[in-house]
């Protein structure tokens, strides 16, 4: 006799920058453009106490971004 788990299994169909709206090609699973994938929990000491807060950037809206920054990024 056997007992299973049963387990919600989540995959990637699309992924869409939350900027532009673009939609990045997929094959299969698999992103064919990298993004900037943010997860962030908010802290007790902000305004969104404990709120995680989701979302992608393609790479042409990261740049946009990161170009009006006061301190350019670190690279390595
Ligand atoms: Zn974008």
């Amino acid at each position: 006799m056997r007992h299973y788990k049963i387990e919600e299994i989540k995959t990637i169909r699309k992924i869409i920058c939350n900027k532009c709206g673009k939609e990045i090609p997929m094959k299969g699973e698999i992103a064919q453009e990298d993004v900037l994938d943010v997860v962030k929990r908010w802290g007790y000491f902000s305004k969104r106490d404990n709120e995680v807060h989701k979302f992608d950037l393609c790479e042409q809206c990261y740049d946009e971004l990161i170009a009006t920054f006061q301190i350019p990024i670190e690279i390595e």
